[in-house]
């Protein structure tokens, strides 16, 4: 074997050794071997990036090491590469962020609360997406370090970076300020994680959880109830349920969001500005939107040969008359309206025709959010649940509560009876009781699926 076989067989080796380490979570084994790597040959960003994320990860109870300790194999390991931090993305600064919090948690010394800081804003000069992830550190050494005033600023700063934080970060503010501060400024923290989330975990709602604390220090038992009455009324406490919609800036946010990310091109904007005069000019406000492709193709199979079928989409025009909606438009595309069958639809309904080479989802959205501007309610028929990422590019929170609000879904039976699924009276979202201000009410969800439940965790008292 010759000199150079064997230097390659020892990088190697050690290469892997570093993989395994990495896969473990062994963070510093992964910088130790990251060294002699060093000195073999150039370490890359990856690999750096994913020793930060390794040590981040480092077990404290089976390892000697001190997040102290973490945090000097971290800049340890930078130094290693050529430009240091600046060769690092989202993950290696979110994993220096987190270590540098841990090492001030434990070393209980506000000036590392500082070096977080330090490193979110130069993420924010670096143009790097600051995520959820990476404020969940920042918020724990805040708590952590008791930095009450900077706690109370938190969720403001992360909106300023267009980041809603989790909800174990607000779990972490709640349960911090229900033991050090007034009442009110927990309040003020509800009323913001009510805006950015519509449904709480499980553990959340668990008994001893940040909220259940809260509301029992100030006299209210919380209590899970299975099921809310149809009519909207809660069995436990007896309040009726809202309807929650978007508040006013989050419909403008959302049209404008709209407008900015999917009508780009010159000939979009056109096309935009084509539909905005279009609904304008109707005689009034429209308040059914139908998705006709997603209608005409239900159960059709187009990859099979299934062709659009214009007779579901009468269906669907007259379930919705049946259902008191008066102002009923159908988005097609242009390419799948020929012949007579448009002309025939057009005696029941209004029909738009989106042009060809753009997404008809734009559209339809869009005109169902404009009617929102002015007060009047539009909804959208489609069984198309939206996880496309178009709609991903959206705000989540503004997005998921205006579907939940205004998506029709519907089933078409054997003998082609339409049914739809118009959204219950009250909103699956958390609710603030209008007649109490101290009375709330969360949805739970288990899992990630906000919908996979039927249960609430019901935070008023049941009215004697
Ligand atoms: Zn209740």
């Amino acid at each position: 074997m010759g000199k150079k076989r064997k230097r390659q067989t020892a990088e190697n080796g050690n290469l892997t050794r570093f993989h395994e380490a990495v896969a473990k979570g062994n963070g510093s084994t992964a910088v130790e071997l990251l060294e002699s790597l060093h000195s073999e040959r150039k370490v890359t960003p990856t690999q750096l990036t994913s020793a930060l994320s390794a040590l981040g990860r480092e077990s404290k109870d089976d390892s000697k090491l001190s997040w102290k300790g973490a945090l000097s194999l971290a800049d340890k390991a930078v130094e290693m590469v050529n430009g240091g931090r600046s060769v690092l993305g989202e993950p290696g600064f979110t994993a220096l962020v987190k270590i540098t919090a841990l090492a001030g948690i434990e070393e209980n010394d506000s000036s590392y609360a500082d070096k977080v800081r330090a490193l979110i804003s130069e993420m924010r000069q670096r143009k790097i997406t600051i995520k959820k992830r990476t404020y969940a550190s920042l918020v724990s050494i805040l708590c952590g370090l008791k930095l009450t005033e900077q706690v109370k600023n938190v969720i403001t700063e992360a909106s300023n970076d267009k980041v809603e934080l989790d909800e174990e970060s607000y779990s972490c503010i709640v349960a911090y300020l229900t033991d050090n501060e007034t009442e009110e400024s927990v309040w003020e923290v509800l009323d913001k994680f009510r805006h950015q989330n519509r449904t709480v975990s499980e553990q959340m709602a668990e008994s001893g959880s940040a909220l259940d604390r809260f509301f029992s220090k100030h006299g209210t038992e919380t209590m899970v109830v299975k099921r809310i009455r149809k009519d909207g009324t809660c069995p436990h406490c007896q309040i009726k349920l809202d309807s929650v919609d978007l508040t006013k800036e989050q419909i403008d946010q959302m049209i404008s969001q709209v407008e900015d990310y999917f009508f780009v091109s010159e000939e979009q904007k056109l096309a935009l500005q084509g539909l905005a005069t279009w609904l304008k000019d109707l005689d009034s406000n429209l308040d059914c939107v139908i998705d006709g492709a997603n209608v005409g193709f239900f159960m059709q199979r187009p990859d099979l040969g299934g062709v659009l079928s214009f007779a579901q989409i009468q269906l669907a025009v007259d379930a919705c008359r049946a259902n008191d909606f008066k102002h009923v438009v159908v988005f097609l595309h242009e390419k799948r309206a020929i012949g007579p069958e448009v002309d025939k639809l057009r005696e029941s309904c209004r029909v738009y025709l989106t042009p060809r080479r753009m997404n008809d989802d734009w559209f339809w959205l869009y005109a169902a959010l404009l009617p929102l501007r002015q007060g009047s309610k539009a909804f959208v028929l489609s069984n198309d649940q939206m996880r496309d990422h178009v709609f991903r590019s959206l705000t989540e929170s503004a997005f998921l509560r205006w579907r939940e609000r205004h998506l029709i879904e519907y089933s078409i039976s054997k003998v082609n009876k339409f049914r739809l699924q118009i959204p219950s009276v009250y909103s699956r979202d958390v609710q603030k009781s209008r007649s109490n201000e101290r009375f709330w009410h969360f949805p739970i969800r288990e899992g990630e699926n906000e919908s996979s439940s039927t249960s609430w965790l019901c935070c008023a008292a049941p009215l004697k």
